[in-house]
């Protein structure tokens, strides 16, 4: 059963991390701190005021905080690198600490497809991954193995999870028209009363293929969650083993840090939280969203079960989801 950590608000983040890290890095040395630094305009992302106890912890314990992320497949200004740098600088975390945007991928195969997986994150010698907690359109929600699975990977391969989950008819469609009514990029109109699909505007998130009550519907090669996972598992298995995650139950939107407008809060600040182990801390996490909030958050807001691709990355990656939640 794996430890995780629990502080609850935001208080004494810095605190708890000296005394939760004190002994895991090897000290007077750089940690790579992979983060989302958030879309121009998202109002909920990290801010540097939110990660500053973080770094200031580290520093104490004679560490270099660097942040990293990679640049995204969609049409954004964080999509080329010097955009990207652009972007983190305009939103003032070089204020904060050195950052860095990936340059370089290695390739790992998985069960699907081979990923490019961050180079410098798999060379570094301490790795911390600093998660924001929120909603996802495709994932249900996004925490640590979100962040891995598509943030810690290159623009080819967050292009192949979302295109490798794209539907096809299995069967014929039944016409109950409840596809086209949760999609959320709105690719599937009914005509004369049949799913008709506009793969060009699918997310691949594979909302159509789990809810369609005849099944009539599969994936082009598995579905998003397993993809995640799969490209999560890429990187995680390649991380040092000084790697820690810590998340961040605040402003919770109903969609991800990518998004200009994120949708507004769907649930309440919690805390945060602190493990080794990517599984069991987004397992904890949503199970503490979900007991807070008297409610299975994102499967009601977002159509999706926010622990499948938890369960996937578990078995890719061999980390429990069991865990022991520590109140500091
Ligand atoms: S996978 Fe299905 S539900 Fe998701 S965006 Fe594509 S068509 Fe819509
Ligand atoms: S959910 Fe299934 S049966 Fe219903 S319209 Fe979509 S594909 Fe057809």
């Amino acid at each position: 059963m794996s430890k995780v950590y629990f502080l609850k608000g935001f208080d004494r983040l810095e605190l708890k991390m000296k005394n939760i890290l004190a002994d895991f890095y090897s000290a007077k040395n750089k940690v790579l701190i992979k983060i989302h630094f958030g879309e121009p305009g998202n109002k909920f992302a990290f801010t540097p005021k939110d990660i500053k106890p973080v770094v200031t912890a580290l520093d104490c314990l004679g560490l270099k905080s660097i942040f990293i992320d990679t640049p995204v497949a969609y049409n954004s200004p964080r999509n080329s690198i010097k955009g990207y740098e652009k972007v983190v600088k305009e939103r003032g975390y070089d204020q904060l600490s050195p950052f860095l945007i990936s340059k370089k991928s290695k390739k790992i195969k998985t069960k699907d497809f081979v990923a490019g997986v961050c180079q410098e994150l798999i060379e570094a010698e301490n790795v911390l991954v600093l998660s924001h907690i929120k909603g996802h359109a495709c994932a249900g929600f996004g925490g640590a193995i979100k962040n891995l699975g598509m943030g810690g990977v290159d623009k080819e391969t967050k292009g192949m999870e979302h295109s490798l989950s794209h539907p096809r008819f299995a069967t014929e469609c039944q016409g109950c028209g409840i596809c086209a009514k949760l999609c959320p990029a709105k690719a599937i109109k009914m005509v004369d009363n049949k799913a008709k699909i506009d793969l060009n505007s699918c997310w691949g998130c594979s909302i159509c293929q789990l809810q369609c009550p005849y099944k009539c519907l599969e994936p082009e090669k598995a579905l998003f969650d397993d993809l995640l996972a799969q490209g999560a598992a890429a990187v995680i298995n390649n991380l040092p083993k000084r790697t820690f995650y810590i998340n961040f139950i605040k402003n919770i939107t109903k969609l991800c840090d990518c998004a200009t407008n994120p949708g507004g809060i769907i649930g309440k600040d919690i805390g945060v939280l602190f493990s080794d182990n990517p599984v069991a801390i987004d397992t904890a996490s949503v199970d503490l969203i979900n007991e807070l909030n008297k409610k299975d958050l994102f499967q009601e807001i977002n159509h999706k079960n926010p622990l499948l691709h938890v369960n996937f990355a578990e078995k890719y990656t061999n980390k429990e989801s069991d865990y022991e939640l520590i109140t500091v």
